[in-house]
């Protein structure tokens, strides 16, 4: 789709400062206001409004980059759980969330609508996409 932010991110015709994962079929993101440090959204490279719609060949190869995500934020955070979502109200291009989990709370919409979802520093957040694509590439 024409203006469809994540279409262009998949495209490559926008080069996002926040992509710490790509294959072929999909690219994984840091969440610009995430829950957790380490929040990820995963995005097909293709359009689809709806993660239900997309092929059985498209949805494997999503949600396997979905779980090489979870095993990345395992590995770097070592949280007690990584849990993941697909709600879709922000924008209407599939993307799976991805989050390190530390409290049972995590992935419901509390911390947002509390206003209490932590804020990083552009440092911190180049920090964790460090920490991220490093472990990605080991
Ligand atoms: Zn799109």
């Amino acid at each position: 789709m024409d203006d469809c932010i994540f279409c262009k991110i998949g495209s490559g015709e926008i080069d996002a400062d926040n992509k710490v994962y790509e294959d072929d079929y999909s690219v994984a993101l840091l969440d610009i206001e995430p829950i957790r440090e380490g929040h990820l959204i995963v995005i097909p490279k293709e359009h689809f409004p709806y993660i239900k719609d997309m092929p059985d060949d498209l949805y494997t190869k999503l949600m396997l980059t979905v779980k090489k995500m979870q095993n990345i934020l395992d590995d770097v955070f070592h949280p007690p759980k990584v849990g993941m979502f697909v709600s879709g109200w922000d924008i209407p291009h599939t993307h799976v969330h991805v989050v390190p989990m530390f409290n049972s709370k995590d992935i419901t919409s509390k911390p947002i609508l509390e206003k209490t979802s932590p804020q990083f520093t552009k440092d911190e957040f180049q920090a964790t996409k460090t920490k991220i694509t490093k472990a990605i590439k080991s």
